[in-house]
């Protein structure tokens, strides 16, 4: 029998839901309990094994939304990046990583990994032939970021997950910039995908927690390590992202919509130099984003003309907030080198194409009306 595969915006309000068998309330209820019966029951549930009840539902919607059988929610984006990493890999192993990386994961992979012996090479650029380069005896586990942070680099993901095949490695990626509305690796043969639920899965701005999607088989290496490891996310905050991920197809496609008008109207600004968003066709991974993307996103980033002040830029504006996170129905800007990347080294930086005077910006639900007029003001006071 076809297996049948519920319309995102049904999967993001249904699946994986509750029944309130008691009262008949129309909302999953929350069991908040750490302890659970021992004896008469099949499953021991206990929150840090990931199994409460409302871990679970929630578990069943991240999975369907990503397209694979099975799914764990975590207590961080970093923690389920890092327990994902150390089921794959032990000592005297090696991962190959894109060089533009979230910058937990850069320093997660510099300051700890070598500690337990695991080695790891950067890649020169995107292309698969670039990670292919890198590919040792000794590699385990392939790890990508696409649209990248602070650039929207692309990496063409059948590519990768091709190459993941011929070598024998598990392929993995962090999809927190696309979303699951946006991107669904799976599809293309990535293995295991990650994300950082506090960005577009929370959209509020209010909660921290994780989440990974992959075969049965590989989820059942990820949940023994991460029993183990302890990384799980307590049940409110689980409730709290199930009610969030109701509404993350409306947002995120209301984000896709607005990032396009305000990539559209800063391309065409005589103040800016260059901006960056895989939604406009000058962007060197257009094409690429346009066979493996649904849209193209929430994120973009831009660079003043030279001689204007970018720091004097972001405190001049006056709607959208300067803030080190992303994702949220508010539009947010942020310099990358005061921030996520300023423990990179200015040689670091550079080699990744980030200038001191790039403004990564998260687009909100807001009228683009409103966020143009913000900007505007903001340009007339730095240009004057
Ligand atoms: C924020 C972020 C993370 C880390 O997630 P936390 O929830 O803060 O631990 C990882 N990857 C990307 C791309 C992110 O934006």
């Amino acid at each position: 029998m076809k297996k049948t595969i519920k319309g995102l915006n049904t999967i993001c309000t249904h699946i994986g839901e509750l029944e309130d068998k008691e009262y008949k309330g129309a909302i999953s209820p929350l069991y908040m309990s750490t302890s659970y019966a021992f004896e008469e029951v099949d499953t021991k549930r206990y929150p840090r094994y990931f199994n409460t009840p409302n871990q679970e539902g929630l578990s069943k919607k991240i999975a369907a939304l990503e397209h694979a059988e099975s799914a764990l929610i975590f207590g961080s984006g970093m923690a389920a990046i890092s327990t994902s990493l150390l089921s794959f890999l032990r000592s005297g192993h090696h991962i190959v990583l894109q060089r533009t990386l979230y910058g937990g994961t850069y320093n997660l992979i510099t300051e700890e990994f070598n500690k337990y012996g695991i080695e790891h090479s950067f890649t020169d650029a995107q292309e698969p032939a670039d990670f292919e380069a890198k590919i040792k005896p000794n590699t385990k586990v392939i790890y990508i970021e696409t649209p990248s942070n602070p650039l929207l680099t692309i990496t063409d993901l059948e590519g990768i997950a091709e190459l993941a095949r011929k070598h024998g490695l598990v392929s993995m990626i962090d999809n927190t910039f696309a979303s699951p509305v946006n991107q669904n690796p799976i599809d293309f043969g990535i293995d295991v995908v990650i994300h950082s639920a506090t960005k577009y899965m929370g959209g509020h701005s209010d909660i921290l927690a994780g989440a990974v999607a992959s075969s049965q088989e590989n989820m059942a290496k990820i949940h023994s390590l991460a029993k183990n490891l302890g990384g799980s996310l307590s049940d409110y905050t689980v409730w709290l992202l199930e009610r969030s991920i109701k509404t993350m197809g409306i947002r995120v496609r209301a984000q896709n919509e607005n990032a396009m008008t305000m990539a559209e109207y800063l391309n065409g600004h005589r103040f800016i130099r260059a901006v960056y968003y895989p939604g406009l066709e000058s962007h060197p991974g257009h094409l690429t984003a346009k066979s493996q993307m649904k849209g193209f996103g929430g994120m973009l980033s831009f660079e003043l003309k030279e001689g204007l002040d970018a720091s004097k830029f972001q405190k001049s504006l006056r709607l959208i907030k300067p803030s080190m996170s992303l994702a949220g129905v508010e539009s947010t800007v942020l310099s990358p080198t005061m921030t996520s990347h300023s423990l990179l080294s200015a040689q670091e930086r550079k080699r990744q194409g980030i200038s001191d005077g790039l403004i990564r910006f998260s687009v909100g639900i807001e009228e683009t009306d409103d966020l143009i007029a913000d900007i505007e003001q903001a340009i007339s006071v730095v240009s004057m």
